[in-house]
């Protein structure tokens, strides 16, 4: 800590100084059960930043039991939505005033940049809060002008009420660590719910960091829980636990099955957001320097691990050379470096895994026959980095055409019409995202109804908003985070029937 210490707030650095960081179970720090913890490493030094609980069965019991109580006979349960929205609203205000602070522990953990994980992660998580706690005050049933044929004499009063599904299990990936914990916690609180949340193990700190504010907030204890612990470990007993009324997932297709699987065992409801394989799609009618830089946004923000990144290019054949050109000059001119250097683009990948995956990927590709325009490997002896990488002589039999490499690797293929541009976009099992790049109205609106995603851009890719409804066609999902159907999911419907 001592040799970044000048370059981190105050907060952020007494925070790190602790060393070995906590599990929050019903309002209070503990350790886990068996004692045992685990190293954070940063990616850029590849050095230890912390030390974490590893939570296990136990402690999940524990985690559970705080958050069955809370939800079954706690002060929360007792709370209105005026409440719950003072108590959203007065963490959105924390969270803001602590900006600084969280975007710089979340470039350590994870490796992203501090200045876009304040612009984007923490910024978002704020603009998340606020919206989500506008809907706790506006949960409404309806009521129901009706007849029951056989009660022809009755009279009824029918009515719809909207109560909260009861205790969540949010369990997250580690490419947005505090913003995915966000995207559950805040349409789950608002609607009156209680959570027990899993970070991922590669980067817990802002999520305990966040957990702080919720206790400063002033949210009853067993509110919200944070348990952290590899997924076997920790999420499995977590998700499949009978006291859980509704498991909320972010992470990978594979985990996905596995955790909807679980959920049915109980019946517990699911919402799943899952991997993505993105097309960015060009028009020869746009101007190709924009395309390019559009197209290098998609893949390369984040280092690539963007569940709806950008993954594959495709340009319309006369403008193919110039548009991967264009992207492959703006990869070479991207600095790396850590997520404290305000002077790089890209930093390292958020674990040796994740860049041994994503080398190993770029050497499939050249195996089965692509072409290396730029990058290819690791870049740098020391951090987990690797370089902006493009493929082109791709075709959809490919293993990098085809499966989530989630990394700054970009493949590229040239095509000849819209029906065939279609008909490729769709050819994966993924459906997460799709950006079209024209400025002919009348393709882009005969493309979009076409593209099998959950979300289409048009002249600009990965835009997300806090009221805009976001999760996947197919194998990227079921359900969907953010927007007032983020809200819905975590409520159940109950019919109301009065004789009268
Ligand atoms: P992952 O599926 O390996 O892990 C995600 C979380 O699940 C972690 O907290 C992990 O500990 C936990 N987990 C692992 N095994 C588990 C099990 N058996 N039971 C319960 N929990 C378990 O994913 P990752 O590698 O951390 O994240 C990358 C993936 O997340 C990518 O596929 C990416 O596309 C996806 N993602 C999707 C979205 C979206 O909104 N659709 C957003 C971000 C990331």
């Amino acid at each position: 800590i001592s040799d970044i210490q000048h370059l981190i707030t105050e907060k952020a650095a007494k925070f790190l100084a602790r060393g070995t960081h906590s599990l929050l179970i019903d309002g209070q720090w503990v350790q886990a059960q068996s004692g045992q913890t685990m190293d954070v490493i940063n990616p850029a030094t590849e050095e230890v930043l912390g030390k974490v609980p590893s939570a296990g069965k136990a402690d999940v019991e524990l985690a559970v039991s705080a958050a069955r109580r809370a939800f079954d006979h706690g002060p929360w349960s007792k709370m209105h939505g005026t409440e719950r929205e003072r108590l959203l609203l007065k963490l959105a205000d924390l969270l803001e005033a602590n900006a600084q602070s969280f975007a710089e522990v979340e470039a350590m953990d994870n490796g992203k940049s501090a200045a876009i994980a304040r612009a984007v992660d923490v910024a978002v998580s704020i603009d998340t809060l606020r919206y989500m706690a506008g809907w706790a005050t506006k949960i409404e049933g309806a009521t129901n002008d009706i007849s029951v044929p056989i009660a022809p004499q009755a009279e009824f009063v029918a009515f719809t009420r909207r109560e909260a599904v009861g205790v969540v299990a949010a369990v997250v990936p580690w490419n947005f660590p505090l913003l995915m914990a966000v995207w559950k916690l805040a349409p789950a609180l608002a609607a009156g719910c209680t959570v027990v949340l899993k970070p991922a193990e590669q980067t817990p700190l802002t999520a305990l960091m966040l957990g702080e504010l919720i206790l400063e907030a002033g949210f009853p204890p067993g509110v919200v829980n944070i348990i952290i612990g590899d997924g076997p470990s920790a999420g499995a007993p977590l998700v499949s636990h009978p006291g859980i009324d509704k498991v909320s997932f972010t992470g990978s297709t594979e985990v996905g099955k596995l955790i909807g699987k679980a959920a049915v065992e109980n019946m517990t409801r699911f919402t799943l957001e899952l991997g993505g394989k993105s097309p960015v799609i060009v028009l020869d009618d746009c101007d190709p320097a924009t395309a390019a830089a559009g197209a290098a946004q998609a893949i390369f923000f984040n280092h690539g691990q963007v569940c709806c990144a950008g993954s594959r290019l495709y340009v319309q054949k006369k403008m193919f050379d110039r548009v991967v050109a264009d992207v492959a000059q703006i990869a070479e001119s991207m600095p790396l470096g850590h997520g404290l250097d305000p002077a790089a683009q890209m930093g390292p990948l958020v674990s040796q895994e994740q860049m041994e995956r994503v080398c190993n990927y770029i050497d499939i590709g050249r195996t089965q026959g692509a072409q290396v325009v730029t990058g290819g490997g690791r870049a740098k002896d020391k951090g987990y980095y690797v370089q902006p990488t493009i493929l082109t002589n791709v075709n959809h039999g490919m293993r990098v055409q085809q499966e989530e490499i989630f990394g700054p690797v970009l493949t590229a293929m040239p095509y000849d019409d819209l029906d065939q541009v279609a008909a490729w976009a769709n050819d994966t099992s993924y459906g997460l995202g799709a950006s079209i790049w024209s400025n002919n109205l009348s393709k882009v609106h005969r493309l979009i109804p076409k593209i099998k995603a959950g979300s289409v851009w048009v002249n600009c890719h990965s835009m997300l908003n806090p009221a805009m409804p976001f999760g996947g066609y197919k194998q990227s999902g079921i359900g969907r985070d953010l927007g007032k159907a983020a809200l819905d999911s975590y409520l159940e419907t109950k019919s109301v029937f009065i004789a009268v």
